[in-house]
């Protein structure tokens, strides 16, 4: 039997955690809710183009950090909704019930280990 009530808080608390991370650098998303968007930092304000480039880069950064952080979010979130939907801890491939190991180290896993890919 999984369970379901540890992993559900490790991944609310995972979920708090990621989005203390992603509210410094990124916004949620007008186009997709339920997603993230970097935000820009102040650009058009910065008189000297040094400065200007300093923030691109700064920008492109947070992009790449955003991507992954909200990628996680999104697998996050929707192991709470296989919670919800009563489906959390079977495999998405074979519908077997998902190693407990597994699950330890990735409360978010969607496959059993023989469906890792
Ligand atoms: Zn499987």
């Amino acid at each position: 039997m999984t369970d379901t009530q540890k992993f559900g808080q490790a991944l609310e608390e995972e979920k708090k955690s990621l989005k203390e991370q992603l509210s410094t650098i990124a916004k949620p998303s007008e186009e997709v809710p339920g997603t993230w968007e970097a935000i820009q930092v102040g650009t058009e304000n910065e008189a000297d183009p040094n400065d200007q480039a300093d923030h691109l880069d700064e920008y492109q950064e947070n992009r790449a950090i955003v991507d992954v952080l909200n990628a996680r979010y999104q697998e996050v979130t929707a192991a709470l909704e296989r919670i919800e939907a009563g489906s959390y801890g079977t495999c998405e491939v074979g519908g077997e019930i998902i190693e407990e190991d597994r699950l330890e180290a990735d409360p978010a896993a969607k496959t059993c280990k023989t469906h890792l890919q």
